[in-house]
């Protein structure tokens, strides 16, 4: 062990706060109940009849929550015609309770110095052809100034390793420069309204000062929730290796206040089938014992990394047909939560995605450290976890969902106004969160128009735009005045209004 690693492991050995574990366990147990998850999938019908799977689309359509045996039931879903009817379904409830909307983001890497030595991650401590770099503040003000200034982002998620040089002063730090960056624009000032995080589960002390600095959703990916798998993968030692610390991050995220939590399963670890009951399981945990389930699902797909130890012969990578299941299944049982498909998978994926019920996606990605202001265009293995799918930018993305009939929204009013965890969703339950949503929606969709779009996109997403005003003026008379006057400030130029 050199000096540098000798430092990293007596910082790593006083993070883990065991009694910040014990307190949520059942009996000394946690809510990963293996034996439980396989017997479940074990009972469930190899074929399943067109009528249960009918019965069970029904209650989605009701916009209620699956219960885990009848995820199981979908699992087994293999009949053309019952997968049309459960993509049909999706996207029904995704209209009912999201309308027409995605919303877009990017995600911003940080620091990739990592402690950590995950088996499939392009920054594990063992990879020593991997650049290291943490971005100094003012080498964050760059990359944001093109991030909110030349793009146009108003979200970010910002992505950090585990290590003493990206601990948690430094995640305050650099959120707070990130919000304070100003940079004009065609007809305005390009900010960044919303910085969600992936950092490493915390403390409920750190998660404090994270909450604090106004972080947008908290993101942790649980990566497998197999535990002989999970051991496999982050080696004994290392501070990544403790499974329930991990497990419990957004039980002590919500005691911190943070009221959007983001969970996630890194697909292709172990059987996808197992890892999706694991899911829901954990989504109703925290319903039931903080008060309100995941803000967001996240399923990413494991690809490609430098020197990863995982090579294309691993039995559980999962195919296109599997994967597309998977996201459908995750919008029929949890049809509140937002749905976050990322760059790493390919255009025509994300195409599809977009019809199956995903709320979220990013745009101009780059995940090479300082890869923004950058001028090198191409992928940088080196400095990069690992390799995009999907490289189209925030303009392009925003004109093929455009032609698709989905508009763009820039909303950040529900955080700043407090609608958040809780409230959010019930307000998602009762549909009235979609008045405001799509109001919002518009409003900040014209503004990204007017400030970035090019001529193309502008010439597809203005009549959009007219279409949808049509649709307020017969749905929503009551606020018609208040957001047309709104709508024609923002053409004259006055930005961030909301209602
Ligand atoms: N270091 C933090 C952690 O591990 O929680 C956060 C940053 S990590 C870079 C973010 C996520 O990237 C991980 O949770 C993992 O799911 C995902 N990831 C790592 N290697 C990957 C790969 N080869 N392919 C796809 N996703 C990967
Ligand atoms: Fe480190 Fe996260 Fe990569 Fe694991 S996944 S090596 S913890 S950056």
């Amino acid at each position: 062990m050199n000096a540098e690693q000798q430092v990293s492991t007596a910082w790593g050995r006083q993070r883990i706060k065991r009694d910040q574990i014990d307190k949520y366990l059942a009996n000394g147990r946690d809510f990963i109940n293996e034996e439980l998850i396989h017997s479940q999938l074990a009972a469930a019908p190899g074929v399943p009849s067109p009528q249960q799977v009918r019965d069970i689309l029904a209650k989605s359509l009701a916009i209620q929550d699956l219960t885990p045996d009848e995820v199981a039931v979908l699992i087994n879903v293999n009949d053309p015609g019952l997968l049309e009817e459960m993509r049909a379904a999706a996207l029904a409830i995704k209209l009912k309770v999201y309308d027409n909307r995605i919303v877009t983001f990017a995600p911003f890497y940080l620091g990739n110095y990592c402690v950590n030595r995950c088996a499939y991650c392009g920054f594990n401590n063992d990879n020593c052809t991997a650049q290291r770099k943490v971005l100094s503040q003012e080498e964050i003000k760059r990359e944001v100034a093109v991030l909110a200034g030349d793009i146009g982002h108003k979200r970010l998620i910002v992505v950090y390793g585990e290590h003493p040089r990206n601990d948690v002063d430094y995640i305050v730090e650099s959120m707070q420069t990130i919000y304070s960056v100003r940079i004009p624009t065609r007809h305005g000032q390009g900010s960044i309204r919303r910085v969600n995080v992936n950092a490493p589960p915390f403390s409920i002390e750190d998660l404090k000062k994270i909450n604090d600095a106004g972080i947008g959703t908290y993101q942790v990916f649980q990566e497998t929730y197999h535990k002989e798998t999970y051991a496999r993968m982050h080696p004994q030692g290392t501070i990544k290796s403790d499974y329930q610390w991990r497990l419990y991050c957004m039980h002590r995220a919500m005691e911190a206040g943070i009221d959007d939590v983001g969970i996630g399963v890194l697909f292709g670890l172990y059987d996808w089938r197992f890892e999706l009951m694991s899911l829901i399981y954990h989504t109703q945990e925290l319903e039931k014992r903080m008060g309100v389930g995941a803000h967001t699902i996240s399923f990413p797909r494991l690809v490609p990394a430098l020197n990863s130890m995982i090579g294309p012969d691993w039995k559980y990578l999962v195919n296109d047909a599997d994967f597309r299941k998977i996201m459908l299944i995750i919008r029929l049982a949890a049809p509140y939560t937002g749905m976050i498909i990322t760059a790493r998978e390919k255009s025509e994926i994300r195409n599809e995605a977009l019809l199956m019920g995903v709320t979220q996606m990013d745009a101009s990605s780059r995940i090479a450290i300082g890869g923004y202001s950058d001028v090198v265009t191409a992928q940088a293995q080196d400095k990069q976890q690992f390799i995009l799918g999907d490289t189209r930018s925030l303009d392009e993305l925003i004109r093929d969902f455009a032609h698709r009939g989905f508009i763009t929204s820039f909303c950040t009013a529900g955080y700043r106004c407090g609608r958040t965890g809780k409230c959010i969703m019930d307000l998602l339950r009762s549909g009235a969160e979609g008045k405001f949503c799509k109001l919002n929606a518009i409003l900040t969709f014209q503004e990204w128009l007017d400030d970035f779009g090019s001529a193309e996109t502008r010439s597809i997403g203005l009549p959009l735009i007219e279409r949808e005003i049509e649709q307020v003026k017969a749905r929503n008379p009551k606020v018609l005045e208040l957001f047309m006057e709104y709508h024609s400030r923002i053409k004259n130029g006055e930005r961030d209004l909301f209602l």
